[in-house]
């Protein structure tokens, strides 16, 4: 069973709010919309969303400022909805860190399938974006691509369940995860193991990609809540 991919909708009209929202649940998709930008960054935090469908005009804090900060902290793929029809414009939107965008007016239909493809392109780990992330100079490394972590320049053998666990850690590096959440969001909704498995996960992944596991740099306890992922460059 797959868990439900789940979108977050930034619009501030509510009929083609409630018009994609409508699509997407069709889809099967799990939907959560925020009116406004302040909202969105709230619920982007609090939601973890495995896509963002990101309007440009929205009224006090604008898309090209959500997506700024929300490219600060995570590469989560971003589809942005604009009326400017300008080249320009369109330039503009991919270069603050969206991964596609869709003019308005827009078919649902079209829309739909531009999340499919940047849904796909995230699984695969080939979004356009941030394909290759190194940290402290390089001394760890992800290729997203080839599916590679790297310690100083060596291949380090992830199990599929510590590789999910730290792909989803660093892609919202800024979140202290819990340990149910870390089960639901990096393992799925069907993993029947107990919120300690996680410890052991990470007591492994630590050992594999920290220099020295007792005192971590990359994957931080949160002391009574969980672990981040700790920005060291
Ligand atoms: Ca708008």
């Amino acid at each position: 069973m797959n868990q439900k991919k789940k979108v977050l909708v930034v619009e501030d009209e509510v009929k083609i709010a409630e018009v994609v929202v409508a699509y997407l649940q069709n889809s099967g998709y799990e939907t959560v919309t925020a009116y406004d930008g302040l909202t969105a960054l709230h619920l982007f935090e609090k939601e973890c969303p495995d896509l963002i469908i990101l309007d440009l005009m929205l009224p006090g804090c604008t898309g090209e400022e959500v997506c700024k900060k929300i490219r600060k902290n995570s590469r989560v793929p971003i589809l942005m909805l604009t009326a400017k029809i300008e080249e320009d414009d369109k330039v503009d939107g991919l270069n603050m860190g969206a991964d596609d965008y869709v003019t308005k007016p827009f078919s649902t239909r079209e829309l739909i399938a531009r999340v499919g493809s940047l849904m796909r392109r995230s699984d695969e780990g080939i979004a356009p974006l941030f394909q290759k992330m190194s940290w402290n100079h390089s001394e760890l490394e992800l290729d997203l691509q080839a599916h590679e972590v790297k310690r100083d320049g060596r291949t380090v053998n992830l199990t599929p369940n510590e590789y999910k666990l730290f792909c989803t850690l660093v892609k919202y590096p800024q979140k202290t995860f819990t340990r149910e959440e870390l089960i639901e969001v990096a393992l799925g909704m069907d993993y029947d193991g107990f919120e300690r498995t996680i410890d052991s996960h990470i007591k492994n992944l630590r050992s594999k990609i920290e220099s020295d596991s007792a005192n971590p740099q990359y994957i931080l306890t949160v002391r009574g809540v969980g672990y981040k992922f700790g920005e060291v460059d």
